[in-house]
Formats: C-alpha cells, sequence, structure tokens
C-alpha cells in the first residue's frame, strides 16, 4: 500500500528552492527594463515575506486576489503565496476592455489587487466601480511609485520588505481552488475557470513530458507567454517542479528584446503564441543573427502557419511544436509530435502532420461527434464538434449554478475538428465566430452590433482574416442600406472609444449582399471563403457602394 500524501503548489517552490536553490530566475523589470536575477532559494524567501503580508491584510483560504502584471519576479512571487495561503490568485488579462475587466473584478470579488506600473491607468479608471477591492498594492519599489497620499494604494517592496520568512503554509485538500482565470472565449459575459491545486499539479507535472514540453533543470526556458492569460500554459509551476531556468520578459514581447534574452541566457526551450515568433523572425531577418541554444519552441493559442515551422526549421534549427488547448483545459489540451513511423516520411509530408494541433496528451480523452452527439470516425475528414474531458478540464464555471459539462464529463470545446487515423487533431473551424488577435480574442458579434448601429449599414458581419503578424486580424464586412452614402471611416468612427483599439477592423468591405444560411443568419463560413485570400492592411478601403 502506498502513501496518501498530496501535494500543494506551495510545495513546489519549496522543493525548488530546496533542492535547485541556485537555479537562476531572470526577469525585465516593468519600471526600467533592466534585468532582475535571483534563484529559487531567494525566491522562496520572498514569497514567504508576500505570504506573511498578506495574511497580515487579513487574506484568508478561499479570498480573491486579483494580479494584472507582467511576468516578472513578483508576478512569480504572488502565484506562490496566494495560492500557498489556500487563497486564490485571480489573473486578470489587462488586454480585456473597461467594461469586462470591472464584471470580472467584481464578479470574483477580489479583495486586493496587486498590480504593475503599466497598468495603473486602467486602475484609476475603475477604481471607483470596484466595491469589493480594499487595497491595490503597486508592483514596485518605493523609488518608482507614483505620487498618491491615498492609505488603500501600497508599495509592493515596503509591504512584504518588513515581514520574515517564516511562514507554515496550511495544509490544503488536494482539490482545494488555487487561481481564477476569466476567458472571454465565448459571447456574454466572460467566465472564471477555477483551477484547484490537484488540477494544476497534474497539468504542469503532464507538460513537463517529454510528449508536451519536456522541461527538465538542463533547460534555461523563457516564460513568453503571460501569466495573466491560459495560466501561462502551467509554465510558472513545471519550471521550478523540473529545477530550469525559468526567464520572464516583463512588459517588452517585442522581437529584439525575446532575442536579447533568448541570447544573453542561452535559452533552450520556449512557449508562447504564434505573433510572437513572427516578431521574432522579423527582427531577425536580413541580419546574420542565430539561434544556436534553441532547441524547442512551443506555440499555440491560434493556427501555427506552416511558413513559421519552415523557417525555424530551415534557417535556425529550431524545432516549432503546435499545441492546442484552451484556458477551460488549464491550458493544454494536444501537441504535434512526429511518432517514430513518422520519422522516416518526406519533410513534406511531416509538414502536413506538425501543421496540425497533434495529439491528446495522456489524461485528456477527445472525441468529435455530430450535431447529434454521434462520435464521429478517425479518418481525418469527418469534422465535427471537438469534446474534451479530463481532470484539469473545467466542470463548472465560477459561480455559476449548473455545470458546463454534458452528464458524461464532455466539455463542448467550441471548436469543430477533424482527427486523422494517427490520432493527430486539425481545427477546421471555430463554432463560436471569434477573431484571435496576437493571441487575444476580438467578438466578432460586438463589433457587428456596433458597426450596425450606423444607419447607413444594413448589415455588418465581422470575421478574421490571417494575418501574418497577429494571427488573425477583424474585417468589417458591410452591406449598406440601398441609395445610402457611407465611407469605411464613417463606420469605424461610430466604434472607436467603445472597444479596445485593437479591436478595431483593419478594413471595411462593402458587398452588395451578405450570404445568410437557412436559418436567416450570416453565413460566416461563405464569407470567409469569399474573403479566403484577403490579407490585412493598415489603409482602410474607402469605398462608397
Ligand atoms: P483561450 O481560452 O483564450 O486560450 O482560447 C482557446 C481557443 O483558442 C480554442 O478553443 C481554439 O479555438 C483556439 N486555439 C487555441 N490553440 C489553437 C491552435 N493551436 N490552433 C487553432 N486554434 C487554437
Amino acid at each position: 500500500m502506498m502513501q496518501q500524501e498530496s501535494r500543494t503548489l506551495a510545495d513546489v517552490l519549496e522543493y525548488a528552492a530546496v533542492f535547485h536553490g541556485q537555479v537562476e530566475l531572470v526577469s525585465r523589470r516593468v519600471e526600467d527594463g533592466r534585468l532582475h536575477r535571483y534563484n529559487y532559494a531567494q525566491a522562496l524567501q520572498r514569497t514567504r515575506q508576500l505570504a506573511r503580508a498578506l495574511r497580515g491584510w487579513g487574506v484568508k483560504p478561499g479570498d480573491r486576489i486579483a494580479t494584472m502584471a507582467w511576468n516578472t519576479h513578483r508576478h512569480f512571487e504572488a502565484w506562490y503565496a496566494i495560492t500557498g495561503l489556500g487563497a486564490i490568485c485571480h489573473t486578470v488579462n489587462p488586454r480585456l476592455f473597461d467594461t469586462q475587466l470591472e464584471f470580472i473584478l467584481n464578479h470574483a470579488q477580489d479583495l486586493l489587487l496587486l498590480v504593475d506600473l503599466s497598468f495603473l491607468p486602467i486602475v484609476e479608471r475603475l477604481r471607483s466601480k470596484l466595491p469589493c477591492l480594499k487595497a491595490v498594492v503597486v508592483l514596485s519599489d518605493e523609488a518608482c511609485m507614483p505620487a498618491t497620499d491615498r492609505p488603500d494604494v501600497l508599495c509592493y517592496e515596503s509591504w512584504i520588505g518588513g515581514e520574515t520568512d517564516e511562514v507554515d503554509w496550511p495544509r490544503l485538500e488536494p482539490d482545494t481552488p488555487s487561481s481564477l482565470c476569466y476567458t472571454s472565449g465565448t459571447t456574454g459575459n466572460p467566465k472564471g475557470v477555477l483551477y484547484t491545486h490537484r488540477s494544476n499539479l497534474l497539468h504542469a507535472d503532464v507538460v513537463n513530458n517529454s510528449g508536451v514540453f519536456g522541461i527538465s533543470c538542463a533547460d534555461s526556458v523563457l516564460m513568453a507567454v503571460p501569466m495573466f492569460h491560459a495560466n501561462s500554459w502551467g509554465l510558472a509551476y513545471s519550471c521550478p517542479m523540473a529545477g530550469a531556468k525559468l526567464i520572464m520578459p516583463g512588459a517588452q514581447l517585442d522581437g529584439e528584446s525575446i532575442f536579447e534574452l533568448l541570447d544573453e541566457h542561452q535559452v533552450s526551450f520556449s512557449a508562447g503564441v504564434p505573433t510572437v515568433w513572427s516578431n521574432l523572425l522579423q527582427s531577425l531577418r536580413g541580419t546574420d543573427r542565430k539561434l544556436p541554444c534553441l532547441r524547442e519552441v512551443v506555440t499555440g493559442g491560434s493556427a501555427v502557419p506552416r511558413w513559421m515551422i519552415e523557417t525555424f526549421d530551415r534557417e535556425y534549427g529550431v524545432r516549432l511544436v503546435h499545441a492546442w488547448g484552451m484556458t477551460e483545459m488549464s491550458p493544454t489540451g494536444t501537441s504535434s509530435r512526429l511518432k517514430t513511423y513518422m520519422q522516416s516520411w518526406s519533410y513534406e509530408r511531416q509538414l502536413e502532420m506538425r501543421v496540425k494541433q497533434g495529439h491528446p496528451v495522456y489524461g485528456v480523452a477527445m472525441k468529435i461527434v455530430d450535431d447529434n452527439g454521434s462520435q464521429l470516425p478517425h479518418d481525418g475528414a469527418s469534422m465535427g464538434r471537438l469534446l474534451v474531458k479530463g481532470p484539469w478540464v473545467v466542470r463548472r464555471y465560477f459561480r455559476e449554478d449548473h455545470d458546463c459539462v454534458d452528464a458524461d464529463g464532455w466539455l463542448d470545446t467550441g471548436d469543430i475538428a477533424t482527427i486523422d487515423p494517427h490520432g493527430f487533431m486539425q481545427i477546421t473551424d471555430r463554432a463560436k465566430d471569434l477573431i484571435k488577435s496576437g493571441g487575444e480574442w476580438i467578438s466578432s458579434v460586438e463589433l457587428e452590433n456596433l458597426a450596425a448601429g450606423h444607419p447607413a449599414v444594413k448589415l455588418a458581419a465581422v470575421i478574421g482574416v490571417a494575418s501574418e503578424k497577429w494571427g488573425e486580424r477583424p474585417l468589417l464586412v458591410v452591406e449598406a442600406e440601398r441609395q445610402a452614402s457611407v465611407t469605411a471611416e464613417e463606420i469605424l468612427d461610430g466604434l472607436r472609444g467603445k472597444v479596445a483599439k485593437w479591436w478595431l477592423p483593419d478594413a471595411v468591405a462593402f458587398v452588395d449582399e451578405i450570404p445568410l444560411t437557412a436559418t436567416g443568419k450570416i453565413n460566416k463560413r461563405l464569407l470567409r471563403q469569399q474573403f479566403r485570400d484577403r490579407r490585412p492592411t493598415a489603409d482602410k478601403e474607402s469605398t462608397v457602394p
């Protein structure tokens, strides 16, 4: 008989501090862009100080503490201190629009908000609308603190500075909630996915497998996926678990800054959305700079273009691995790695497989079904709704009163996919018609509603068009009222100020008639086909129909 020991997330850092204590964590400071360097032993010490400061503020198990922050050492400390106390670390995505942020922070009833200097203007705009929020902790030292006489605005370094590092972490049940991440991937209000210690530990363990990230203590890892989106793909846990060197890019995700970190810290592994890698490739183009230490990059969040895999292969000798997942899955679901018998295939044939989203990682059950719920064959051609289940897949959204899975526990991902005889899944469409730009969602419905508000617009449809840089960019397709005269600029003016700037469609295309389905809904599939070859441009069309 074996022991019934369970582990908490705090145990991960305690382990790293004892057995990989001298391994470095490097992070780019938000204040001045300089690098902050320390090791796992020191990270634990400061995490414990923070835990004491949080306790001093009366933080109890189950309380929600929000962070709105880049990937930095302070954010890393916050993840471990908050969850270590049994409280819930709510990572807030600062790229969301104000109304969504207000909804999320109030829905989660966050007591404290730990925020980077870059996001203070957001907090200033929203502060009076957040009745639960008791204090704001600025992730900064005194020297960089903005002038304020508010007693409820604290300086992180001073706050934890006076604390000792003596903490008795509570023993927590494995299913204790640890972290909360809202997904804007559906229409309507964002929904909260509440991870637990168990789900996070299992997921982090699995992504460290060689079939997924394959990280070990021999690796130097650049965490280019933000900690405020989709649980940073588990990396903030899996790196200390493996004893890997961890590099956090702060606010600077541009190609030059990413290259600097890859080069200076001999990064061997990294993960991030395709936009980060297209920025990197762009900044390397035309130079003789190479990436000799980088063995592998995992990318996902939106489909990876074939050219990107080929460029990394041919020009830099770096393996780019395609993966798929979602916030609801902690987020890892699949990864696209070639099997033994595929090693002898031609490069072209291998590429065919590598552009697919890949096979599920062990622990995730996956199937495709038709509209009646009947399972479809793994023939690479049958297209169906993609369903998943597993121990790190959501069952019920935070503060909802019903499960979001069917009676057998299957979650409908909203993606439409095929699965081939090799077990490789490929996303072919999105049931939820959202647009993913730079790794973030843009709601087509919201843009359509606003555009349709213009009196000269009869019908508006927003679709994503492929963008080399952003993955997708929104294109607004407009059917104007007959006789009406309207320009693209006039329509876009109606959207400005009502949505985040980066949501604004790159272009407006006027058509005589927007195609409708049999049930009178806009036929986006047809529209996407029609504009398949369209590439986003900065210049707006100003056609008057
Ligand atoms: P999020 O919860 O924001 O990470 O979004 C999850 C959704 O992003 C999935 O349901 C997919 O629609 C999309 N997605 C994630 N990874 C990929 C990928 N590799 N290829 C295509 N779409 C993806």
